[in-house]
């Protein structure tokens, strides 16, 4: 008590200007402090043992102030995959301090779910001097994807290297490199990359007329994580998510399109309507993925991609729908800087903030 009034005493004898310097002093020394916290502590390094998944973009297409573009990272032992890379997915990880160098799987080509590659690939390579380019995995078509960023990002990287100098920002670490898949004849599934004791398998999923779109599964030290990328609800996510201690499932809900596609109409915009039509039918409601995630038994369930945009907390209610009564499970609606755990040797699955 005594000290605040001292404090206070102290401000009134400043006056306005010596606040305003003092309030100023005091913010670079808070930015000190974070910065050097920032440099000397690893999240990643901090992280247990097992299954990470962080939330590096909760939402879809829409414009949306809380949700950015599809991204999430799994992060296994110290090994950082990252799960498509949206607009704001460099960003996003930065600022949860996930920091190192990173492997990419695209589940499928949709704008979204790309359009975050050349920051992802400028800040692993200039963020590490990476003497390696970006692997970039995903089916058939990636190759384009790989190059055609690669190429943008051209000149960009030669103004880095020039100015930095090539220790700092390598040339050989620029750009991105494909790692196309394709599934054996006859089969939905193949296993994309098997090191360090993770298991990624991916699998087909239902996302027509966007051929072809995949699904990944996690495997690692007897925990799994199941992503279902882009998809209608599909026998083949409820199959890989059998017993898997987190689904992650992306989720749209047709009450709140719905409302989209009136006011469009009403408004006098059939186009934007029927958009909004278009788009039920290769998507998943959270009932839907609600229903998948009981039969298929996991452990807990995330839905990410949140399409509409929710602006107002209170519409996460309508949104969920009946999605907490058909799946009792631990069930979240992703937001940015989500951190789910699920630590080697155990059943435990545990979420936190990484992001205010
Ligand atoms: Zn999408
Ligand atoms: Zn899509």
């Amino acid at each position: 008590m005594k000290r605040v009034l001292t404090g206070l005493l102290v401000l009134l004898l400043l006056g306005a200007g010596g606040v305003w310097a003092f309030r100023a002093d005091l913010a670079l020394r808070i930015m000190e402090r974070r910065l050097a916290k920032a440099m000397s502590t690893s999240v990643v390094a901090s992280l247990p043992d097992g299954l990470n998944v962080a939330v590096c973009g909760s939402g879809g297409p829409f414009p949306d102030g809380d949700r950015g573009a599809p991204c999430t990272a799994v992060i296994a032992g110290k090994r950082i995959f990252v799960v498509d890379a949206g607009e704001a997915a460099a960003r996003t990880l930065g600022r949860m301090g996930i920091a190192g160098d990173s492997v990419v799987l695209l589940t499928h080509f949709h704008s979204d779910h790309i359009d975050g590659l050349g920051n992802m690939a400028l800040q692993r390579w200039v963020g590490g001097a990476l003497t390696t380019p970006l692997k970039l995995y995903g089916p058939p078509g990636v190759e384009q994807i790989a190059a055609g960023f690669t190429q943008a990002y051209v000149q960009d990287a030669s103004y880095r290297t020039g100015h930095h100098g090539a220790p700092v920002a390598p040339p050989s670490g620029a750009g991105i490199v494909a790692h196309p898949f394709a599934f054996p004849e006859g089969q939905d599934s193949v296993v994309v990359l098997e090191e360090d004791g993770v298991t990624i398998t991916a699998f087909r999923v239902d996302h027509g007329p966007v051929e072809p779109s995949v699904g990944y599964r996690f495997d690692y030290k007897g925990r799994s994580v199941v992503i279902s990328g882009d998809t209608a609800p599909s026998p083949v996510v409820a199959r890989f998510a059998k017993g898997a201690d987190l689904l992650v499932h992306e989720a749209l809900s047709p009450r709140l399109v719905g409302l989209i596609h009136d006011a469009a109409l009403k408004a006098g915009n059939p186009k934007r309507a029927k958009i909004m039509t278009d788009i039920l039918n290769y998507h998943t409601s959270p009932d839907q993925a609600a229903d998948l995630a009981a039969k298929a038994g996991v452990g807990a369930l995330l839905l990410n991609h949140v399409v509409p945009p929710l602006p107002l907390r209170a519409l996460e209610g309508p949104f969920l729908g009946d999605a907490r009564k058909i799946f009792t499970g631990p069930l979240w609606l992703a937001r940015d800087g989500d951190l789910i755990s699920l630590p080697a040797g155990g059943k435990t699955i545990t979420r936190k903030r990484l992001l205010r």
